[in-house]
């Protein structure tokens, strides 16, 4: 028997074609999606329902909740996995909150397509057959949710949108896709083991902003922060996580406060917590209260930290989370 899945569309530039202004815009559902790829029904038995159909900027952390309480009641009732479908802008996000939130161990797959559904080479019908297949294997179990796009099987933590318009714009620069969808079969080539999970049922996500460091004296940026109505922040820092001098205490005065975690601007790599000793680097902003993200980047560390402060707003309970990607 074909294994059951779930496919959830939440639109994107797979579900665009153009409309009656300029350019593309979200219209097609999951069954219209489904119904173009016909090899689906020769692997799965799918139960698709479309609850949005926006771009992916529109998609907010408490969208995904939903997605995450849907996937987990479609376990509750036999699904063998379940396929989400949206725009690839805030893959990356949905992934991790997909990651964090659906515990077990079957397959949770996001996708999405770079051109629209009636452009030529459209790489929709493709993406949603390798999810699927990626979605329907048991090989995908105990990896948590991962994203498919042109063939390649990235793990959630590591994926990043890399390029805006190539068809081959996902990368996990940090370790690698951790597979392949080969004449049509899903190879992995390595595994990783699933952090904790939050549950998902903790209430609304908590707003968070994330700041980017960037060159010269930022101090009155980092000031405004304490009056910005947010419940945490993630600042990226330079390099291994570096802010220039005068902000290093402006950002411990914060971290007294709220929650404020440090990732790093840098593509790929590890925040450091025991290198650098000049005022600003991260063993003075570590010292200062602020909490190391890891190999997350701002994106990801930022969702992490959402989502944990529904059940705490302890700084070691926090970093406890954070540790885990380490
Ligand atoms: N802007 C689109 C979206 O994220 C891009 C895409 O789907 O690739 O909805």
């Amino acid at each position: 028997m074909n294994p059951r899945l779930l496919v959830l569309s939440l639109g994107g530039t797979i579900t665009m074609v153009p409309g009656a202004g300029r350019g593309i815009a979200p219209k097609l559902g999951a069954a219209e999606l489904i119904a173009s790829v016909p090899a689906l029904a020769e692997i799965a038995e799918i139960e698709a329902e479309s609850p949005l159909r926006v771009a992916s900027p529109s998609l907010t952390i408490a969208n995904l909740v939903d997605v995450a309480r849907r996937i987990e009641a479609a376990f509750a009732d036999g699904a063998d996995g379940a396929v989400v479908i949206q725009g690839t802008d805030t893959i990356e996000e949905s992934a991790f909150i997909l990651d964090l939130l659906v515990g077990g161990d079957r397959p949770v797959v996001v996708t999405g397509a770079m051109r629209g559904a009636d452009a030529p080479g459209a790489d929709g019908p493709a993406n949603l057959l390798a999810a699927v297949r990626v979605a329907a294997t048991a090989d995908a179990r105990g990896l948590g949710t991962l994203v498919v796009l042109n063939y390649a099987i990235h793990a959630a933590r590591f994926v990043q949108k890399s390029h805006t318009a190539l068809p081959s714009a996902f990368l996990s620069p940090l370790a690698g896709p951790l597979g392949a969808v080969i004449e049509g079969r899903p190879r992995f080539f390595m595994r990783v083991t699933r952090n904790p999970c939050l549950a998902a049922a903790d209430g609304p996500p908590r707003p968070v902003a994330l700041v980017k460091a960037t060159m010269g004296d930022e101090t009155h940026l980092f000031r405004l922060l304490a009056e910005s109505g947010c419940s945490g922040f993630v600042i990226e820092g330079m390099g291994a996580g570096h802010v220039h001098a005068d902000a290093a205490p402006i950002l411990g005065a914060l971290a007294a406060r709220f929650p404020v975690v440090l990732a790093s601007r840098v593509v790929a790599g590890p925040v450091f917590t025991e290198t650098y000793g000049y005022p600003g680097a991260e063993i003075d902003l570590i010292g200062r209260g602020l909490i190391p993200a890891g190999y997350l980047s701002g994106l990801k560390a930022r969702l992490l930290l959402s989502l944990a402060l529904r059940e705490t707003s302890d700084r070691r309970a926090i970093g406890e989370h954070f540790a885990a990607y380490a």
